[in-house]
């Protein structure tokens, strides 16, 4: 084996401890170790930084992170299974794995760092991903407790994320995630390379936080793109009548006859900015 870091492979551990993957729990398991170690170098240089993982199951991201250098890993897995297999994994790097038994959907992140920026990587479930992401976008201070996020999606919600205007991906996460963070696409990662593969092809996406992004509230911002996104092939005084139509779009000088995907990040703020 090319990844020598001293504990048993991921198959046996999975084994080991009764970890066959369950579809509820999102759990199409990562067990090559090139390919985890991958994913924790996009994270950037790891050494000094404490990192969050959400949802690690048998620990392949988990020991990639470690192995990389990682300072402290703080990894929430909601299922118990895999907590026998994340505490051989604590015990292989003393002092550098916090484990939390949990829910990501009920815990804030803020809670793991310590005072430093925290960067958070995962291969997230599918059925969870997109709100953990607008969660962390919609932190209620900013600059975010995170300093970066490197994670993995399915592909298409990956082309959301990072969509610019103009183009069929581009939609309501494109809108709140390009107003507080800059999202590129970094790599995919097929099917055959989870346990079990999943239908879909999955990427990787780096997402970091703008310094100083348009002063809106998040709330109007959600009104606005649910609307114009609701009826996206319709023109915005048509889409954005329950808002004011016509006389929203005039008070934000926008031309009533565009439709909600040519609008840019800055054009949606302003008419979250009149609402
Ligand atoms: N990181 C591992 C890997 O790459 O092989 C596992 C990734 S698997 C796609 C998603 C993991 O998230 C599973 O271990 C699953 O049990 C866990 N999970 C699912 N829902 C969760 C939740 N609400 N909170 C925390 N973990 C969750």
């Amino acid at each position: 084996m090319t990844f020598g870091d001293g504990l048993p492979p991921l198959r046996a551990v999975m084994t080991e401890f009764g970890l066959d993957p369950r579809k509820a729990l999102g759990q199409n398991f990562l067990l090559d170790l090139n390919l985890t170690g991958k994913i924790a170098r996009q994270a950037g240089p790891l050494a000094g930084h404490r990192v969050v993982e959400i949802g690690p199951g048998p620990g392949g991201l988990t020991r990639a992170l470690l192995a990389n250098g990682a300072e402290h890993v703080v990894v929430v897995e909601k299922d118990t299974r895999c907590l026998g297999a994340l505490e051989a994994i604590g015990r292989h790097y003393p002092g550098r794995l916090t484990i939390v038994s949990g829910d990501a959907l009920k815990t804030d992140v803020a809670d793991y760092g310590d005072g430093r920026p925290l960067k958070i990587v995962a291969n997230l479930p599918y059925n969870i991903g997109t709100q953990l992401l607008l969660d962390w976008i919609a932190a209620p201070v900013w600059p975010p407790v995170w300093s970066d996020l490197t994670l993995m999606f399915q592909r298409e919600v990956a082309e959301r994320i990072v969509a610019e205007p103009g183009s069929n991906a581009y939609g309501r996460l494109g809108v709140l995630c390009g107003w507080r963070c800059r999202a590129r696409m970094l790599f995919d990662v097929p099917p055959d390379a989870f346990t079990p593969p999943p239908k879909v092809t999955s990427s990787v996406v780096r997402i970091e936080p703008r310094p100083d992004p348009i002063a809106v509230s998040l709330t109007s911002l959600e009104r606005v793109t649910a609307a114009a996104f609701g009826q996206r092939r319709k023109m915005l005084r048509q889409s954005l009548k329950p808002l004011g139509g016509e006389a929203l779009l005039e008070r934000a000088e926008i031309d009533p006859t565009r439709r909600a995907e040519t609008l840019s990040v800055a054009e949606f703020c302003a008419l979250a900015a009149r609402l």
